[in-house]
């Protein structure tokens, strides 16, 4: 029987632009997709509902994020919650910042 061949693509396959990962990408997607994270996140919400940064400095805020204490890309454990802080945006932008600084 006659095989027809493809057209054959190159090795690398289709042009993709290339992504850029420095740090804008989400590697731990499938984490924060998970069941697992869900359940976990809403545990220390209801637990925790302020942000901990601010209650250090006195002031009561509502946490709108769960922030891992030690980032999952620096070998946290996502799913510890002992790794887990709730945090408003102000405070987890601040943190990702110092965390950036950190890397250089
Ligand atoms: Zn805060």
């Amino acid at each position: 029987m006659p095989t027809i061949k493809k057209l054959t693509r190159p090795q690398a396959g289709p042009p993709r632009p290339k992504k850029d990962n420095q740090g804008r990408e989400k590697p731990n997607r499938h984490i924060y997709d998970s069941t697992q994270w869900r359940k976990l996140r809403d545990h220390i919400r209801k637990k925790e509902p302020l942000c901990r940064m601010c209650k250090k400095d006195g002031v009561r805020k509502a946490a709108e994020l769960i922030d891992h204490i030690i980032p999952i890309n620096y070998g946290g454990d996502p799913f510890d919650e002992s790794n887990l802080q709730p945090l408003c945006r102000t405070c987890h932008s601040r943190k990702s910042a110092a965390e950036k600084q950190s890397l250089r």
